[in-house]
């Protein structure tokens, strides 16, 4: 067992929650420091995959999660015409596969709950804006009210897409905001079919409904951020009409809509990072690889990279040789996602017609060749190793 390290967890996400809770369970003294003022859930439901389930499995708080979520067990694609797209069953994976549709706070709560079991130091309130490296390599992390954190052996930066860890840190990123993002919201719906059911039109129009568990149901929109003032204009009446005549099945949701307040407008970035650690400092989730969520993967990466972390941590001595070996693990399963992600983003959110058109033409065939099948509900499933290869070892 290497020795017992200070460790910054810098971000109380989902990465950062089952980092913190396994270094910790490790014998390490971790600290989280959180940004927010008061610890909870923010953000809409999610698909909780098979990769990301093998995480709460291992972490024993799968069942309690699942039991407040939706089992799902396709992704469900059509055009507003009615004619089927796409139809990725997660069985096609391995049989008995499926997905969990599920409100972040029930996942939150869960890993809330493991870090309180563990003592960890949180810290909230603490938006980390700097850093200063001391010769010996220790790293003290200064907050946005100057208040000093550390010295920190090793600092972990899972402080989500806008990492400032990132930005500050002098790592090699590109970064870029889409121009499209997601209208969303959650309210009481039951009785929809066990899939997540999208709606698309032309190249920017994108319906999604996916049950969540508790009685409850995600509906989201997908837009142009500058076209959302002239939504807004239009008027509520109009946005409702036009949904509805994507998906009937939505009627249920919208009824419950009576203002745009109730609606919440979410961005994507991409985040390509060529090397995730700087000194003693490492990147993981959203902070490292953030993706725009077309194929619903960002928690289940999340988590598994967290896993893998605190992993290598236990198997080497030297904090570098850990991080070496971690990203050596990574890579071509994260770089594979992220690829993908962004191949696909553009032909279902973009302005261009060509896109759409292929989409709508070579979609419904690919399923057809059975190998094709397998490796889209694999990769959909969070479970494809890479481009070459098949399914991961977690
Ligand atoms: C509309 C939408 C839908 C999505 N749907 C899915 C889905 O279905 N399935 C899926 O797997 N993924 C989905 N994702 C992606 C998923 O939400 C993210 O990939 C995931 O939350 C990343 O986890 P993380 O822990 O890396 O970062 P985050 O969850 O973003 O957590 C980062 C944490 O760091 C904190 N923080 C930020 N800056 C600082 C700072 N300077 N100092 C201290 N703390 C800081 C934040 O407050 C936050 O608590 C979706 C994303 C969007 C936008």
């Amino acid at each position: 067992m290497p020795s017992s390290h200070r460790i910054a967890v810098v971000g109380f996400g989902m990465a950062g929650a089952v980092a913190a809770y396994l270094l910790a369970r490790d014998g390490h003294k971790v600290a989280i420091l959180e940004r927010a003022a008061s610890l909870g859930p923010i953000g809409a439901g999610v698909l909780l995959q098979a990769s990301g389930q093998e995480i709460l499995r291992r972490l024993n708080v799968l069942q309690r999660v699942a039991d407040h979520a939706a089992p799902i067990d396709e992704l469900f694609a059509r055009q507003a015409s009615g004619r089927t797209m796409n139809q990725t069953r997660f069985a096609d994976f391995a049989p008995g596969t499926i997905a969990y549709g599920v409100h972040r706070g029930v996942l939150f709560t869960a890993l809330q709950e493991l870090v309180a079991k563990e003592k960890i130091d949180v810290r909230s309130g603490c938006a980390v804006d700097a850093r200063e490296v001391a010769s010996d390599g220790t790293v003290t992390l200064i907050d946005a009210a100057g208040r000093r954190h550390g010295p920190f052996d090793l600092v972990i930066g899972a402080d989500g897409s806008r990492s400032r860890v990132r930005d500050t840190g002098g790592f090699d990123a590109r970064v870029r905001d889409y121009a499209h993002g997601t209208l969303w919201m959650i309210a009481p719906g039951e009785g929809l079919p066990r899939r997540l059911l999208q709606v698309v039109k032309g190249p920017s129009r994108l319906f999604g409904l996916l049950p969540l568990g508790d009685g409850l149901v995600t509906l989201y929109w997908g837009l142009r951020h500058a076209d959302y003032p002239a939504i807004k204009a239009r008027g509520l009446p109009a946005l409702k009409e036009e949904l509805l005549a994507f998906a009937p099945e939505a009627e249920g949701v919208l009824s419950q809509v009576h203002g745009f307040e109730q609606l919440l407008l979410t961005g994507y970035r991409r985040v390509h990072v060529r090397r995730w650690d700087s000194g003693r400092v490492i990147l993981i989730g959203d902070a490292a690889h953030a993706m725009s969520p077309h194929l619903g993967q960002g928690i289940n990466l999340a988590m598994i990279d967290a896993w893998r972390l605190a992993e290598e941590l236990r198997r080497h001595e030297s904090i570098e040789a850990a991080f070496a070996a971690f990203q050596d693990r990574q890579r071509d399963y994260i770089r594979y996602y992220q690829h993908v992600t962004g191949f696909l983003a553009p032909f279902f959110q973009s302005d261009s017609k060509i896109l759409a058109l292929g989409r709508d033409v070579v979609l419904p065939l690919l399923p057809r060749v059975p190998w094709i099948r397998r490796q889209m509900a694999m990769t959909a499933c969070g479970m494809k190793r890479g481009f070459l290869g098949g399914a991961i070892e977690i």
